[in-house]
């Protein structure tokens, strides 16, 4: 890095956005500058207003004892393509913006959402898509427990609105899918399939996780036409309906049990004689008398058209290698969820599942500046909303940790 030409002074407080902000700005600008903390030397309040003028707020910044605002003003002034000269910043120096504040992977709910929250903090961010672009929802029809929706929205509508709201507040997007990451120094260096190789400060990892399936060529072609592998999603459209789940472990018990609510009757099948789920989730499985189990058994075809949907399945006793039809409505495959995760393998802590471990009640992972959103690091809700939550959190962790980076 070249000299730095100016002299540059901020005014801040803690938990001050506005002064996160101004910092992620200047940081981008690969300039360093010295931070007056008016918590710890309250005294100095007076002599910045009497610097700026008259102004009693933070951050107040000078560049060679000039002042040029707050964060909304440094924004305008970069905003006019006004901020660099300002900063004495020449060619060189300007290369250092390269170097991505953040870096979202991912273009799902988590993704978007953290790129909403990460552009109107002004930290430029880049979104690459990956080769799903839009996430899971683009895979289905209509959403109807995303909060805002009254009448319902089709999942791709909805994804399309979650990237015109990222790109409103200058989101940059890159096409593509990264299939090599390097987190053991920062700046972290993701290698995108093409070739192409971005350096990031911090990261957010929105990579999702994607249904496990039965592998039966009817059971693609009928999803979303009945074959579902989300029955908090789906299960409302099987009111008085007979249905199917798949699966043996916890998921499939709750899927189960949840189906109740609507289903008219629910026939779990499960490859062996035994649940491997907990005790407690077995049992309440076995007793609930809406509930019948088929043992030893599989889905060998499931039955129907794009016109009627799921009619039926065709399962198979492992045992007796008896078939037989079942007349349902829904199918309900729960065998298990695989996160995206294999791109990170023995560089950030996963579970024995492979979904990211976060510390608790944040985003943050067990590398420094990498943050985790969405499926990819939940087991337990698997939702747009929790996801766009998380996105959220994620934005916001990252936000704060660049602010600390100075
Ligand atoms: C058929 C179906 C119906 C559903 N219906 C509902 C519903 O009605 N309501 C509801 O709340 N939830 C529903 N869900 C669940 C919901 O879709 C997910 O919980 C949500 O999409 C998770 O969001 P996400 O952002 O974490 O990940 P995802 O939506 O899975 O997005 C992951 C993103 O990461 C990208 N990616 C993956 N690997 C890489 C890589 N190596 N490099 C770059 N990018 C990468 C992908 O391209 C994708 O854009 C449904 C799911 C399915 C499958």
């Amino acid at each position: 890095m070249t000299e730095q030409r100016v002299n540059i002074e901020m005014y801040v407080r803690d938990h001050c956005p506005y002064c996160d902000n101004a910092k992620i700005l200047l940081s981008s600008k690969g300039v360093t500058w010295t931070e007056i903390h008016l918590g710890k030397e309250p005294h100095r309040k007076e002599e910045m207003i009497l610097r700026s003028g008259g102004r009693r707020t933070v951050p107040e910044i000078f560049v060679d004892g000039v002042c040029l605002g707050g964060f909304d003003d440094i924004a305008a002034l970069e905003h006019q393509g006004k901020l660099d000269p300002i900063l004495k910043l020449q060619h060189k120096e300007k290369t250092m913006t390269d170097i991505h504040n953040v870096v979202i992977l991912g273009s799902g709910p988590a993704g978007y959402t953290a790129a909403v929250y990460a552009a109107r903090a002004n930290m430029k961010p880049l979104l690459i898509a990956g080769n799903e672009p839009g996430g899971q929802l683009t895979t289905t029809t209509e959403v109807e427990n995303f909060p805002g929706f009254p009448e319902g929205v089709q999942g791709p509508e909805l994804m399309e609105l979650f990237r015109k709201q990222a790109e409103r507040f200058g989101t940059a997007f890159l096409q593509g899918s990264v299939d090599k990451v390097d987190l053991s120094k920062r700046p972290f260096t993701l290698h995108l399939e093409s070739g192409q190789a971005i350096s990031t400060r911090a990261l957010i990892v929105a990579t999702g996780a994607s249904a496990k399936w039965l592998g039966l060529e009817s059971e693609q072609r009928l999803r979303n036409r009945g074959v579902s592998a989300c029955a908090t999603c789906d299960g409302f459209f099987f009111r008085g309906k007979p249905i199917a789940v798949v699966g043996g472990g916890d998921t499939a018990m709750e899927e189960a049990v949840y189906l109740t609510h609507f289903a008219s009757q629910v026939t779990l099948i499960h490859r062996r004689d035994d649940f491997r789920a907990s005790k407690i989730m077995a049992d309440r499985v076995k007793t609930h008398p809406k509930i019948k189990i088929l043992w030893d058994s599989a889905v060998s075809e499931v039955l129907g058209d794009d016109k009627a949907g799921v009619t039926g399945i065709q399962v198979k006793n492992l045992k007796t290698n008896q078939v037989s039809n079942l007349a349902v409505d829904g199918l309900f495959v729960a065998i298990g969820h695989q996160p995206n995760t294999s791109i990170f393998n023995g560089q950030l802590q996963v579970d024995e599942t492979g979904y990211i471990v976060t510390k608790p009640h944040s985003t943050y992972t067990s590398v420094e500046g990498v943050f985790a959103a969405g499926d990819v690091a939940d087991k337990t809700y698997r939702q747009a909303i929790s996801a766009a939550g998380t996105g959220c959190m994620a934005a916001i962790d990252a936000e704060r940790w660049l602010a600390t980076q100075g």
